[in-house]
């Protein structure tokens, strides 16, 4: 009975007061981050394994030939912690004077491995539709400037409606500001145009906050992606002045809270918000991982429950029907 009494002490001590009640303690999806060259599959698959996020939707970035077979090993590595988003951005997708063929023939290519090997993907992974000029000593890059309607634009996003997945798309309304009306309105008609269709905005699509209500009026199938849209991201970008692009918003306050604002609007749109870290390269995986979730954890524990639970889990869950249980907490 005092073994008993004992045991069912440290056990609430242990679980309900790991994390405080400040802090988010459900299931935690990050929908999107990608394993690149600069990185192992033993790295990145000892920081899934070794991390507080539950499951993580990822991509691969690299020469397209071995993308599939990477994800494999990572997937041996880590389990039921990561499921494969296919990459719609290699062999030069991102690359203007890349024919449109090629790189829309390698996507179909990857898909059709992924058949192949019995790879039980769950989506593809960002379509690239605009990208600023780079002149980083990582990634020296001219930049993209395409629209929803330009052919390998149209052509990605078929292949992924044709599979019935949800489409991410990567536009900068921010760093391409001179269109952000025109994408704007054509985020709209897609909207329209497959009304049984998913739509997410990676890194809240650099969104001002009453575009962002825009949308959401305007829209209910286009929805936004958390990633890199916090103080970590502008601390990085103010480094990077003139070497890389600065649009990128920003949800946070200086001590990592949501914005009023945005807090508000994510609770009474619950369903619209993704979670999402994007982990791009080495140094997204290796330093501070853990305190960015950490961060999210308790940023997360802001809103009302049943929000943190969609943003952090349920949404992913339904949009990418990936079949698992969210719990509001993970206590039991
Ligand atoms: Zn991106």
């Amino acid at each position: 009975m005092k073994k008993f009494l004992i045991f069912s002490l440290l056990g609430i001590m242990f679980s309900s007061n790991a994390y405080s009640n400040k802090i988010y303690n459900g299931t935690f999806i990050d929908a999107h981050s990608q394993a690149g060259p600069l990185i192992t599959d033993e790295q990145v698959s000892k920081q899934i394994n070794n991390n507080d996020v539950d499951l993580t939707l990822l991509s691969v970035r690299g020469k397209y030939i071995n993308a599939n077979q990477r994800y494999k090993s990572i997937q041996r590595l880590t389990g039921t912690k990561t499921r494969y988003l296919i990459p719609t951005k290699l062999a030069g997708f991102t690359q203007k004077w890349r024919p449109v063929e090629k790189v829309i023939s390698v996507i179909s290519i990857l898909q059709e491995q992924a058949i192949n090997n019995n790879i039980n993907y769950t989506g593809f992974g960002e379509i690239i539709v605009q990208h600023a000029p780079h002149n980083h000593s990582r990634l020296k890059y001219e930049g993209i400037n395409n629209d929803l309607n330009s052919e390998r634009i149209s052509r990605a996003i078929q292949i992924v409606l044709n599979d019935d997945k949800p489409v991410i798309l990567h536009v900068e309304l921010n760093d391409y500001e001179k269109d952000s009306k025109k994408i704007l309105n054509q985020l709209v008609e897609l909207s329209k145009k497959y009304p049984n269709n998913n739509f997410l905005l990676m890194h809240m699509a650099q969104i001002e906050f009453s575009e962002a209500k825009f949308v959401i009026n305007k829209t209910n199938n286009i929805h936004f992606i958390t990633s890199h849209a916090d103080n970590d991201t502008q601390e990085k970008i103010k480094k990077n002045k003139g070497k890389s692009q600065q649009g990128w918003i920003n949800l946070f306050d200086k001590n990592d809270n949501f914005q009023k604002r945005w807090l508000d609007l994510m609770n009474e749109n619950p369903k619209r918000f993704v979670l999402a870290l994007d982990n791009v390269w080495d140094g997204h995986w290796l330093i501070g991982y853990g305190n960015k979730i950490y961060m999210w954890r308790k940023a997360l524990a802001a809103l009302d429950k049943n929000s943190s639970m969609l943003i952090a889990c349920g949404n992913a869950n339904t949009y990418f029907k990936l079949g698992i249980k969210c719990l509001k907490d993970r206590v039991k």
